[in-house]
């Protein structure tokens, strides 16, 4: 089963929900995964303190110009939707950090004057945690633009996606990144927050899962802060509410410290373990409709 974490902004809360379940469930000896897919900024690997031993670089195939070769028809420029090669006075260029590497300049070159050679957007780490959770997470080069390749091949990576659970802690957003990761996700929880602003990014995240049909339900964290929008959001729309956590103190000054959820508060492993009874009871019904 994969069920992905994901939010309309960042600091909802995602982070803090996605390691609690993994350590919830590898506590009940479930075989878990847990991918870090926020590429920009991955921070899981705080809360659960995996062992990284694993580590691939994430390269994408960029074309390089013979300058000798080229004549400077432009055909390539013209192919290029992303503007990401151009002639400017008989010398062909590339910019790499636009170019999707999708190849149609060197196909497309009468001279065969370009070639492709491999660029790094970043690196993909992983290991095990004390627990047994298999961990793996992306880190996006410092500028570097193009996320989704980098998300792409972590799901991809090694026996990440062979787990009994897999979750995938999405990037905050709804983005072509978001989408990425959530892509091939069986279940989505929503994390958000009892404010006008949480609503906001609820109502853009549940769009997202809508398009790719994939159900999903909601996790209201810091409840109590503001008002009962997203509640009354959630019963129209059909959303079930899954859990809601409490602002506390002692969550915040733990999470804070970088301690897990479970670590600052145990009594929350029976809270996760009922919200994965209740994802599967959720899909059984989609399975039966
Ligand atoms: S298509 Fe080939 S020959 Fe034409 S400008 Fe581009 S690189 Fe040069
Ligand atoms: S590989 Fe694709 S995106 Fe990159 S420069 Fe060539 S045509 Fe443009």
């Amino acid at each position: 089963m994969k069920i992905a974490i994901a939010s309309g902004k960042g600091g909802t809360g995602k982070t803090t929900i996605a390691t609690a379940f993994a350590q919830a469930l590898s506590k009940e000896r479930k075989s878990v995964s847990l991918l870090d897919c926020d590429v920009e900024g991955p921070n899981s690997h705080i809360f659960i303190q995996p062992e990284l031993d694993q580590f691939e670089d994430v390269n994408m195939l960029i074309p390089s110009v013979d300058a000798e070769a080229c004549t400077g028809c432009g055909k390539c420029a013209e192919v290029c939707q992303f503007h990401a090669i151009v002639v400017i006075g008989g010398q062909t260029l590339v910019f790499p950090e636009m170019c999707h590497g999708c190849g149609s300049c060197t196909l497309i070159c009468p001279e065969k004057a370009i070639t492709e050679i491999p660029n790094r957007l970043g690196i993909l780490e992983g290991g095990l945690s004390q627990e047994g959770i298999r961990f793996g997470h992306g880190i996006l080069d410092i500028g570097e633009p193009m996320a989704v390749p980098v998300i792409s091949k972590l799901k991809k990576w090694r026996d990440l996606m062979d787990a009994e659970v897999v979750l995938i802690d999405s990037p905050p957003g709804a983005s072509c990144p978001v989408v990425e990761s959530l892509r091939g996700a069986d279940y989505i929880i929503l994390v958000t927050e009892p404010t006008p602003f949480g609503l906001h990014d609820l109502r853009q995240a549940y769009k997202v899962t809508q398009e790719l049909e994939i159900p999903a339900g909601v996790i209201i964290n810091r409840a109590g802060i503001g008002d009962t929008g997203v509640e009354q959001y959630c019963e129209e729309m059909g959303l079930q509410i899954l859990m809601q956590i409490p602002l506390e103190r002692e969550i915040g000054h733990g999470i804070a410290q970088g301690k897990s959820l479970l670590d600052i508060k145990p009594e929350y492993e029976n809270r996760f373990l009922q919200l994965h009874l209740q994802i599967t009871e959720a899909l059984s019904i989609v399975d039966r409709s």
